[in-house]
């Protein structure tokens, strides 16, 4: 996708603070953070969000949980603990319509969801 920004992050099109990276996904620093650690894990395919994840995508899943686990540690937050979220579609806000995960941690992260 020549116009999604986290395909050129992934491309190194674009520069991001890289922490890790294997074949199959990048994870960076959130531009804005909400926490001490946030931290964004993606796919390098460009995959739209979870809805457009199929019964063949077990290898990408299990690959951003080991990588939620590698960056958490490096991170010292996997004793402390930490939140996993992937937004998806217009009710969660999502803002890049590239499959991603937000890592946070850092601190006590209150509620889940805000009630506004
Ligand atoms: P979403 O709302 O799609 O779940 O999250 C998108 C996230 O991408 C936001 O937390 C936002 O701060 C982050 N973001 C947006 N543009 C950039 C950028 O150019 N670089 C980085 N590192 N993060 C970005
Ligand atoms: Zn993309």
């Amino acid at each position: 996708m020549e116009e999604c920004l986290f395909c050129k992050i992934a491309n190194k099109e674009i520069p991001s603070d890289i922490i890790y990276e294997n074949d199959k996904i990048v994870a960076f620093k959130d531009i804005n953070p909400q926490a001490p650690v946030h931290i964004l894990i993606a796919t390098k395919k460009h995959i739209r969000s979870v809805m457009d994840l199929s019964s063949d995508s077990g290898e990408i899943l299990s690959g951003i949980f080991s990588a939620v686990k590698e960056i958490a540690k490096h991170q010292s937050i996997d004793v402390s603990g930490f939140r996993v979220i992937t937004n998806t579609g217009p009710d969660s806000g999502q803002e890049i319509d590239h499959l991603h995960f937000h890592l946070l941690g850092g601190r006590r992260l209150g509620k889940l969801v805000q009630i506004q």
